[in-house]
């Protein structure tokens, strides 16, 4: 059974790796057997995650909102595994603001590294997947990628965007052994959601304690997702089992929304 899952002799490359999602998919990918090169902006979260990897693998610290960057990125990955393949876009930032209140500047930084940043990594890797006939590209949206919930107008079109993008290369490139596909987590319990919970509050004129309350409200199972919720389904996306899957969006949201 646990050849099944096994990812001996693949290289995955995953961004956003210092913590939450990003962290949990790199330690679950390195324990079935993959050689990981992790990125993020956040070095020292990065090192951490680097330290508890086994056998060889990268770490490069990637400011992904940098083209020249995601380029150094790609080339150091291949230059010391020879290939990618498995991508794992997961790097991404969020803020929730009032529609009119969203300026160019924030629009345009969630846009770089939500959006352009899997665009281009997916256009860069896909070459040499082609090449070895097999690939994986997991794409980490979210459920605002399916929904226009309120004071998500920066984010929301960002995470449509990566289903378009998913749902488009997994098309072109299903008959040359890849898979495209992504996951749509709901409200997962990482630093994301800390570091956003006082604004989010503050825009439904709530304390923190009752907009969590609020949020725990919306979602069936009645509690956070698990960051290793949504590695396990990365996973299964990664490996053998599922290569008849391509071109889908998984929710892993508790039941928050059914489609
Ligand atoms: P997180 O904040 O714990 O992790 C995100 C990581 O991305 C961080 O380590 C951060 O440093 C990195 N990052 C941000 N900007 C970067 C940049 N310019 N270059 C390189 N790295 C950068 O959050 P998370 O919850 O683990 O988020 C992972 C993914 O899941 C994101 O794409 C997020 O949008 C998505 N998601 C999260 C939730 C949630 O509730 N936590 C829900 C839906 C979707």
């Amino acid at each position: 059974m646990k050849d099944k899952f096994s990812l001996k002799g693949k290289t995955a490359l995953i961004t956003g790796a210092a913590k939450g999602i990003g962290r949990h998919v790199a330690l679950t990918l390195n324990e079935a057997g993959a050689n990981v090169s992790i990125c993020d902006i956040d070095e020292s979260g990065l090192k951490d995650t680097f330290d508890k990897l086994n056998g060889d693998n990268l770490y490069l610290k990637t400011d992904l909102s940098e083209v020249t960057e995601i380029s150094a990125l790609i080339d150091k990955t291949i230059e010391k595994f020879g290939k990618i393949d498995i991508l794992v876009n997961n790097a991404g930032i969020y803020k929730p603001c009032s529609f009119t209140d969203i300026s160019l500047e924030l629009f345009e930084s969630l846009y770089k590294v939500n959006l352009r940043a899997v665009f281009l990594l997916m256009k860069k890797s896909l070459p040499y997947m082609i090449e070895n006939k097999w690939g994986r590209i997991i794409n980490i949206a979210s459920i605002s990628g399916k929904v226009g919930r309120k004071f998500n107008g920066a984010y929301a079109p960002s995470k449509h965007g990566v289903l378009g993008l998913t749902r488009v290369a997994s098309a072109e490139y299903a008959d040359k052994g890849i898979t495209v596909n992504a996951i749509c987590p709901g409200v997962v319990d990482t630093q994301i959601v800390q570091d956003t919970k006082k604004d989010s509050a503050e825009l439904y004129g709530l304390n923190e304690n009752e907009m969590y309350d609020a949020t725990v409200n919306t979602i069936p199972i009645k509690r956070l997702i698990n960051p290793q919720e949504v590695a396990d389904l990365a996973l299964f996306l990664a490996g053998e089992s599922s290569s008849a899957i391509t071109g889908q969006a998984y929710n892993v949201c508790g039941g928050m929304i059914q489609y």
